[in-house]
C-alpha cells in the first residue's frame, strides 16, 4: 500500500498511486513499507537478465498487479528494438575503481527511457483495474529529456493523450527537435516562455485546481502525470541499481556483500532516490554521491541543512539538472524522518511561502549518513569530458561529466577506495555541441549547425551515432506552439477541445 508524504490521504494500492500520479491535495505517494531483500536473496539474482531482475524487484512493489501483467509490461518495455544493448543498462569500466552505468541505450538516448518505456503500460493497466472510463491526459513539465521520453512512451497508447511543456529556448536544439518531430495521434509538445521551474509549478497548480479538473471530467478527461513524482516512474529505476551491483559481482569486480558507491547527476532527485530505495531494500551501498551543476541548491542543502531556492537560476550545459526545486526530495525527507508528515508539511509550507526551509539536527545527521554531495562548475564539466576522453577514449555527456567531476572531488576529499558506479544519464550525442566544445575547443563548434556538430562528434566517438538521433533533421516539425505560463490551461483546453461551458 502507498501513503502520502503529507499524511493527507488514505492508503492506496499501487495501481491507484500510479493512476493518481501525485496526492490530489499535494504530497507524494511512497510505499507504506519498503520491502527488504536479504543478502542471500540478492545474490540469488546473479545470472538473471535485466528483465529477470526487473521482474523480481518490480513485483515486490506492485502487489495488485499479477505476475503475468508485470512480465508483459517488462517484455514490451525492454525489447531489443527499443534498447540497442542486450543488457539494457550495461557497465563501462573506466578503471579498476570507477564504472559508468550506461542508462542511455533507449529510444531517446537518455536514462528516462528506462522508466518511461514501462510506465505507460503500468498506467494503462492501473486505469483498467480502477474501472476508469475517462481518457487519461498526461501532463508533463520537462527540462528536455523527460519530454521526448514521455512522448515516445505514451505515443499511440490507447486511452491516453500526452501534452508536454518545455522551457522556450531552455533546451538544446536536438532536444527540441526530438520533441517537435514526434508523430502519433495523441501527442502534443508546447514551448513555454519561462524556465523549467515555471513549467513545473504551473503543472502542479493545474493538478491541484479542482475547478479545472471538474471541467475536464465533464468532458470525459482525467489528468495524470508522468513526471518523476509518479511512483510508476521511480520504481523501474530501482532495478538498474540492483542490476549494476549484480553485474559487478558477476564480473568479479566485487565480493558478495561488498559495499559500493553510486554517483548520480541530480536534478529532480528521482534517480538518486531510486538508489536510496535500493539501499533501503538491502543493496550494499556505502555512499550516494549527489552531483549538481552550478544550480547547486542540493549541495548547499546537504552541507547546511538549509534548502534555499532564492537564488539566481543558471542555464548550464547540463540543462536536465537546471532545477531549483527538486520534487522528489520530499519523499527522501519523509523516509529519513521515519514518516514524519508533520515535519514535511511544515517544510513544504515554508518552501512555498519563503522559498526556503531548514531541517532539524537529527534529520541532518540521517542525511549525512548516506549522502555525499558536491557540484561541478561549467569549466570543470568541460574539462572532465576532455580528461576522460584523453585518458580512456570514452566520451561522456555533460551530465555524466558533472557526476564524474563530483566523484573526483569526493575522492580527493575522502580518499574513499570503495568501488564507485557513476550514472551515465545521457548519450553524448544528445549534447554534442558542449561535448565537442570540451574536446576540440569552442572555436571548433563556432558557426557550425547542430547536425554538423553531431556528425563531427560521431567522427571521434568510437560509439556510433545513437539510433534515436539519426535522421532527425529530415523529419517534419509537427508541433510549433509557443505560449506564456499563464496560458497553459487554455492550451490544454484547446488541445482537448474543451470549453468552459461544459461539454465541447
Ligand atoms: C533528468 C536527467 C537528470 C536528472 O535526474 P533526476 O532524476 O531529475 O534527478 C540527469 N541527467 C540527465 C541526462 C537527465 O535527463
Amino acid at each position: 500500500m502507498y501513503i502520502s508524504t503529507r499524511g493527507n490521504f488514505r492508503k492506496v494500492p499501487a495501481s491507484e498511486a500510479i493512476k493518481l500520479g501525485m496526492v490530489p491535495a499535494g504530497g507524494l505517494f511512497v510505499p507504506a513499507e519498503t520491502p527488504a531483500l536479504s543478502t542471500e536473496e540478492i545474490l540469488a539474482m546473479r545470472g538473471s537478465s535485466y528483465q529477470g531482475t526487473a521482474e523480481r524487484i518490480i513485483s515486490l512493489f506492485l502487489n495488485d498487479f499479477t505476475e503475468e501483467e508485470i512480465k508483459g509490461c517488462i517484455a514490451r518495455a525492454y525489447r531489443d528494438d527499443n534498447f540497442d544493448h542486450p543488457q539494457v543498462a550495461p557497465l563501462y569500466r573506466l578503471n579498476e575503481q570507477t564504472f559508468f552505468l550506461e542508462l542511455w541505450h533507449g529510444p531517446t538516448a537518455a536514462f528516462k527511457d528506462i522508466a518511461l518505456q514501462i510506465m505507460p503500460h503500468f498506467l494503462s493497466l492501473a486505469v483498467g483495474k480502477m474501472g476508469v472510463k475517462r481518457e487519461m491526459v498526461i501532463l508533463v513539465a520537462t527540462s528536455g529529456d523527460t519530454g521526448k521520453a514521455a512522448l515516445e512512451g505514451f505515443k499511440n497508447v490507447p486511452g491516453t493523450k500526452i501534452i508536454v511543456f518545455y522551457p522556450y529556448n531552455g533546451v538544446s536544439k536536438i532536444q527540441e527537435l526530438q520533441m517537435t518531430t514526434t508523430d502519433g495521434s495523441n501527442t502534443s509538445a508546447i514551448a513555454v516562455r519561462g524556465n523549467f521551474d515555471d513549467c513545473q509549478s504551473a503543472i502542479k497548480d493545474i493538478f491541484a485546481d479542482e475547478n479545472f479538473n471538474q471541467i475536464l471530467a465533464a468532458n470525459g478527461y482525467e489528468l495524470s502525470s508522468a513526471n518523476s513524482i509518479n511512483w510508476g516512474r521511480l520504481l523501474p529505476q530501482i532495478v538498474y541499481y540492483f542490476r549494476a551491483y549484480l553485474d559487478l559481482l558477476e564480473q568479479e569486480e566485487i565480493a558478495p556483500g561488498e559495499k559500493i558507491n553510486f554517483t548520480v547527476p541530480t536534478g529532480n532527485f528521482g534517480n538518486i532516490l531510486a538508489a536510496w530505495y535500493a539501499q533501503r531494500m538491502g543493496l550494499p551501498i556505502n555512499k550516494l554521491i549527489c552531483a549538481s551543476n552550478e544550480n547547486k541548491v542540493l549541495t548547499d542543502f546537504f552541507r547546511s541543512g538549509i534548502y534555499d531556492r532564492n537564488r539566481e537560476f543558471k542555464q548550464t550545459r547540463s540543462p536536465s539538472m537546471d532545477i531549483l526545486i527538486s520534487s522528489n526530495l520530499e519523499r527522501f525527507l519523509f523516509e529519513i524522518t521515519g514518516h514524519d508528515a508533520e515535519k514535511i508539511n511544515r517544510w513544504m509550507a515554508d518552501l512555498k511561502e519563503t522559498g526556503r526551509f531548514e531541517v532539524d539536527p537529527a534529520t541532518k545527521e540521517a542525511m549525512d549518513e548516506i549522502m555525499a554531495c558536491d557540484y561541478a562548475s561549467e569549466e570543470e564539466t568541460l574539462s572532465a569530458i576532455k580528461e576522460i576522453y584523453h585518458a580512456a577514449g570514452y566520451i561522456p555527456d555533460t551530465h555524466t561529466a558533472v557526476g564524474y567531476k563530483v566523484y573526483r572531488k569526493y575522492l580527493q576529499r575522502t580518499g574513499d577506495s570503495t568501488k564507485t558506479v557513476i550514472d551515465a544519464t545521457a548519450s553524448p550525442y544528445k549534447f554534442s555541441g558542449s561535448v565537442l566544445e570540451a574536446i576540440k575547443g569552442s572555436a571548433f563548434i563556432q558557426g557550425k549547425g547542430e547536425f554538423e556538430i553531431l556528425e563531427g562528434l560521431s567522427k571521434i566517438n568510437p560509439v556510433p551515432l545513437h539510433f534515436g538521433l539519426r535522421d532527425l533533421d529530415k523529419k517534419p516539425v509537427l508541433h510549433r506552439t509557443v505560449c506564456e505560463q499563464k496560458e497553459i490551461r487554455e492550451q490544454i483546453k484547446t488541445i482537448l477541445g474543451v470549453s468552459n461551458m461544459g461539454r465541447a
